[in-house]
C-alpha cells in the first residue's frame, strides 16, 4: 500500500519539503502541496513589489516544484489528527500517513487605515495606493525591523515625489551591530525617509489621521495562522505549532512543522527567528525525517544556522551584517552597492536551493547552528500508529 505525505502550506518551507520527498523517488510515497495560491509567491520580495521596483513577485509553481508534487489549489480549515484527515475549504478531506505544517506567517494585527504588506494581497493593494499618490503626499511606514526598513528605503527611492517617514516604538533593527546600524539609519536619511525612532504610533481611530499620513504601511510583526490551534495542536503563546527538536510535533507521531507557522519548543533553539533562511533548512528537515521515520530510522535533530543578514536598501544601496551562528551580530559588515548586490544573489540563491531540491532530494544544504556537530540522533525510531 502506498504512503501519502501531505504539505499544508506552498511557501519556502511547504516547498522544500515537498520537493525533498518527491525527488526522493520512493516508491508508492504520493507527495501532496495544498496551497491557495496558484503561483509561488517570493515574500522576500514583496516590499520590492508594494514600491513598484518589481513588476511581480510571483513564480510559476511548475518551475520550482517536483513534477511528481500533486497540487491541490485550497486551503486548510482542520486537521483531524485521529482520522489523519484534512478538511479542506472547498469541502474535499485529504487523508495522510504523514503531514508537514507549513502555512508561514499571515498579516497581524493592524489599526484601522494602515495597509499591510507581508502577503501578496496587501502588497498589490499597497501598491496600487502608492502609485496613484501626488506629488508631496505623505507616506508613514510603521515597525523597527527589516520589513519596515527595506519599505521605508524602496518606497522613498522609487517615489522621489513622496515624502516617506518611518516610525518605530524602539530603535530600528535593534539587534544589527552599532555601525550597521548608524549606516542603515544614514542610508534611509539620504534616501529621504524621515525617521521617528523611539514614538509609540497612536493605535486609536484612523492611524493616518494620527501620523498625518496619506498611507501608512503597518510593517510592525508577523502573526501566524490559526489553524493549530483551532485543530487542537499544542502552540506556543502567539499559536505557532510547538514541535520537538526533530521538528515533529510533541504527542503526535505524523505532524511535523516548518518556517514561520511552528517553532522548536527547546529553549536552544530560541534564536531561530521567522524567516527564509529559517524556513528553508526546517523544511529540509522535516521532510528528511519523515523519510526516516518511514525507514524505522531514528530522526535527527535540527541543525541550522545563520551567517549574515542582508538589507536592501533600494536597488542600488544595502547592508550586510555578518552573524555567528546563533543570529547575533559579529563586527564585520558590508555596505553599499556591493551588500545590495550581496542581497539580489541571495534572493535569487533561494529560489535556485528550491530548484535544486526539485531536481535531486537533498541537494540543498545550509550553515550549522550553534554548537555545530552536536546535532545528533535525538530519538529512537517510535512505533508508529
Ligand atoms: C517584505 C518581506 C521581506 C522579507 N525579507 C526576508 C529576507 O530578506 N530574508 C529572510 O530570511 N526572510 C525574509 N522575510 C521573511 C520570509 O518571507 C518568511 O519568513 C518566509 O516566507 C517564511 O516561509 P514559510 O514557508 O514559513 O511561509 P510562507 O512563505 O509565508 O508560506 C506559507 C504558505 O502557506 C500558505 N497557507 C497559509 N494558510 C494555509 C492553509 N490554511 N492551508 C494551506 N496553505 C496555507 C500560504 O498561502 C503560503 O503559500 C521577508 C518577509 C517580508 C514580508
Amino acid at each position: 500500500m502506498g504512503t501519502t505525505a501531505v504539505i499544508l502550506g506552498g511557501g519556502y518551507a511547504g516547498v522544500m519539503a515537498a520537493n525533498r520527498l518527491a525527488a526522493n523517488g520512493r516508491p508508492g510515497l504520493d507527495v501532496v502541496l495544498v496551497t491557495p495560491e496558484l503561483r509561488f509567491v517570493e515574500r522576500i520580495r514583496l516590499h520590492e513589489y508594494t514600491a513598484g521596483t518589481r513588476a511581480d513577485a510571483t513564480v510559476d509553481f511548475a518551475s520550482i516544484l517536483h513534477q511528481g508534487v500533486r497540487r491541490i489549489s485550497d486551503s486548510a480549515v482542520e486537521i483531524r489528527p485521529d482520522r489523519r484527515t484534512v478538511q479542506l475549504a472547498g469541502g474535499a478531506e485529504a487523508g495522510y500517513d504523514y503531514l508537514v505544517y507549513a502555512v508561514g506567517s499571515a498579516a497581524g494585527t493592524a489599526p484601522d487605515g494602515a495597509l499591510r504588506i507581508e502577503q501578496l494581497e496587501g502588497a498589490a493593494a499597497a501598491r496600487s495606493e502608492l502609485a496613484a499618490l501626488p506629488a508631496g503626499a505623505r507616506v508613514a511606514v510603521v515597525g523597527g525591523g527589516l520589513t519596515a526598513v527595506e519599505t521605508a528605503a524602496e518606497t522613498a527611492r522609487n517615489f522621489e515625489h513622496l515624502q516617506v517617514s518611518l516610525h518605530s516604538a524602539g530603535p530600528v533593527v535593534p539587534r544589527l551591530g552599532t555601525q550597521t546600524r548608524r549606516s542603515v539609519e544614514k542610508s534611509l536619511r539620504r534616501a529621504g525617509v524621515k525617521l521617528h525612532s523611539g514614538t509609540p504610533v497612536p493605535a486609536d481611530g484612523d492611524v493616518r489621521t494620527g501620523l498625518g499620513a496619506d498611507v501608512v504601511l503597518w510593517c510592525a510583526g508577523f502573526g501566524v495562522p490559526g489553524l493549530a490551534a483551532a485543530s487542537g495542536l499544542p502552540v506556543n503563546n502567539v499559536g505557532r505549532l510547538s514541535l520537538d527538536p526533530t521538528l515533529r510535533v510533541r504527542g503526535q507521531d505524523r505532524i511535523y512543522g516548518a518556517g514561520d507557522a511552528a517553532v522548536i519548543d527547546d529553549p536552544f533553539y530560541d534564536y531561530l527567528r521567522m524567516c527564509c533562511a529559517a524556513a528553508l533548512p526546517m523544511g529540509a528537515d522535516a521532510a528528511g525525517n519523515i523519510l526516516c521515520a518511514m525507514d524505522g530510522e531514528a530522526e535527527l535533530r535540527h541543525d541550522s544556522g545563520f551567517r549574515g543578514l542582508c538589507i536592501s536598501l533600494g536597488r542600488s544601496d544595502g547592508a550586510v551584517q555578518f552573524l555567528s551562528a546563533d543570529d547575533s551580530a559579529t563586527r564585520f559588515h558590508l555596505h553599499g552597492r556591493t551588500a545590495a548586490v550581496q542581497k539580489e544573489i541571495i534572493c535569487r540563491m533561494t529560489l535556485r536551493w528550491i530548484r535544486g531540491e526539485a531536481k535531486r532530494s537533498g541537494a540543498y544544504t545550509w550553515p550549522t547552528g550553534p554548537q555545530a556537530g552536536k546535532a545528533t540522533t535525538a530519538t529512537a525510531p517510535v512505533a508508529r500508529s
